[in-house]
C-alpha cells in the first residue's frame, strides 16, 4: 500500500482519514496541531499522542519535507536559498533585508510553463507544480534563517519566485490559507502577502470569487498587446483588456491598488510613447509602477534600458501623476536578482 503524504491533507481529510482507520476524531485535531502549529513532522516526536497512535501514522502515512540545500549572501545581505523537494528537484527563494522589512520571495512551480523571453526561468520547462506544504516549508524555513541572519523575524512575502502562482492556484490559495492561519500557521496577514503573476485571467477572477485580500502584481513589461504578445506569449489567450478587467474587479474587492511590474528592455519598451501608453492604462485601474532593471540572463539578448533613457521614462510617468518606484535589484552578485531564479542545479530540465 502507498503511503499518503499527510501533508497534503487538510484538517477534515486528515480527521476522515483517521476515522477510516478506527481512530477517534480528537486524535485527528492533536496531530493536524502538531504538524501545523508546532511544525513537528516526526511522528515520534508527537509525544501526546500515546504509541499505538504513532503506529498507526508509521504504518499509513509518511511525512514529506522540503530541505535547505544551499545558502549564498549577496554583499547587499540578501540571501538566496537552494531547496530541495521530497523528490529531489531544485527549487529557490531569496531573502531581502532593509531597513523597515524583511521580504521574502518565493517559489510556486518547479520550472514555469510560460516562456517570457526575458525571463530564466522560462528557459526551464515546467516539472511540477509545488504543493501548498512545499511552499510552506519554503516560508517557514526562510523564517528561521531571517532570524538567525537578520536578528528579525519576514514582514513581507512574495510570490515572485520560480514559476506562475496563477497556473498553480489550488495550492497557492491553500497555502495562503495555511500561512494566514492563527491556530495552525504563520498568522501571516494578507496585506503582507502579494502574488505576482504574468496575467492569468481566470485565475485573477478566481482569487477575486475567492475574495482573498492580498496584493496582485501584474508583470506587464509592455503597454499594448502587439508588443506584449512578441515578448510574453501568454498574452495571446490574455489579452491586456481582460486583465485589466479582471484586476480593476479584484481592486474593487480588496481596495488594494495593483502594482504594475515593468522590466526596461533597452530599444524594446522604453520610449516615451511607450510610456504615454503605460500612463493610460495606469487609468484603467489603480495602479502604481514598479520599474525594474533587466537583469543580464545567459542565452538571452536583450540589454538593460540605459539610465538617461531610464530617468526620462520615470519622469515622464511621475509627471502624469504615476506613483513609480525604481525597484533597485538586489543579491545580483549571486544571481539571486529577479528572473534569475533558474536553478543550476535543474540544469536537466533546460531546453538545449
Ligand atoms: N510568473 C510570475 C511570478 C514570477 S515573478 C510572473 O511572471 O509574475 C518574477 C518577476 O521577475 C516577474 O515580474 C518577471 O517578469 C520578472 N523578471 C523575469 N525575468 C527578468 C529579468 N531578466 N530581469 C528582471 N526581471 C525579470
Ligand atoms: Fe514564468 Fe513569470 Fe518567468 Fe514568465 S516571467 S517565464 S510567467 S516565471
Amino acid at each position: 500500500m502507498e503511503l499518503v503524504n499527510i501533508r497534503t491533507l487538510s484538517a477534515d481529510d486528515l480527521k476522515s482519514s483517521l476515522i477510516s482507520l478506527g481512530q477517534p476524531a480528537f486524535r485527528a485535531s492533536q496531530v493536524y496541531h502538531w504538524l501545523w502549529g508546532q511544525y513537528v513532522l516526526d511522528f515520534s516526536e508527537m509525544s501526546n499522542i500515546g504509541k499505538a497512535m504513532q503506529e498507526v501514522l508509521t504504518q499509513n502515512f509518511i511525512s514529506q519535507k522540503t530541505k535547505i540545500t544551499q545558502l549564498q549572501k549577496s554583499q547587499d545581505e540578501t540571501i538566496k536559498v537552494g531547496f530541495e523537494t521530497y523528490d529531489g528537484h531544485a527549487i529557490e527563494g531569496v531573502l531581502i533585508p532593509t531597513d523597515s522589512r524583511v521580504t521574502i520571495c518565493i517559489s510556486s512551480q518547479i520550472g514555469c510553463s510560460l516562456a517570457c523571453t526575458f525571463c530564466a526561468t522560462g528557459l526551464m520547462k515546467r516539472v511540477r507544480n509545488l504543493f501548498a506544504f512545499e511552499i510552506y516549508d519554503q516560508v517557514k524555513l526562510m523564517q528561521e534563517l531571517a532570524l538567525q541572519h537578520y536578528k528579525r523575524p519576514i514582514t513581507n512575502i512574495v510570490y515572485m519566485g520560480m514559476g506562475e502562482p496563477l497556473l498553480n492556484l489550488d495550492e497557492v490559495v491553500k497555502s495562503i490559507f495555511l500561512l494566514h492561519d492563527e491556530a495552525h500557521g504563520l498568522n501571516f496577514s494578507y496585506k503582507r502577502i502579494t502574488i505576482s503573476t504574468s496575467g492569468i485571467v481566470r485565475g485573477i477572477q478566481k482569487l477575486t470569487e475567492l475574495k482573498i485580500p492580498i496584493n496582485l502584481a501584474l508583470s506587464l513589461h509592455a503597454p499594448n498587446n502587439a508588443l506584449r504578445t512578441q515578448i510574453m506569449d501568454i498574452n495571446k489567450s490574455n489579452p491586456l483588456e481582460e486583465v485589466v478587467e479582471a484586476l480593476d474587479s479584484f481592486y474593487n474587492l480588496t481596495q488594494n491598488k495593483i502594482s504594475f511590474e515593468y522590466v526596461l528592455l533597452r530599444g524594446i519598451n522604453d520610449s516615451l510613447e511607450q510610456a504615454a501608453e503605460l500612463v493610460a492604462l495606469c487609468r484603467k485601474v489603480p495602479a502604481f509602477v514598479n520599474i525594474i532593471e533587466f537583469n543580464r540572463v545567459e542565452g538571452i539578448s536583450y540589454s538593460k534600458s540605459d539610465t538617461p533613457t531610464k530617468t526620462s521614462f520615470v519622469t515622464y510617468l511621475r509627471e502624469k501623476g504615476i506613483t513609480c518606484k525604481i525597484r533597485r535589484s538586489r543579491g545580483k552578485d549571486i544571481d539571486a536578482a529577479c528572473g534569475q531564479l533558474a536553478n543550476k542545479l535543474n540544469n536537466v530540465n533546460l531546453i538545449s
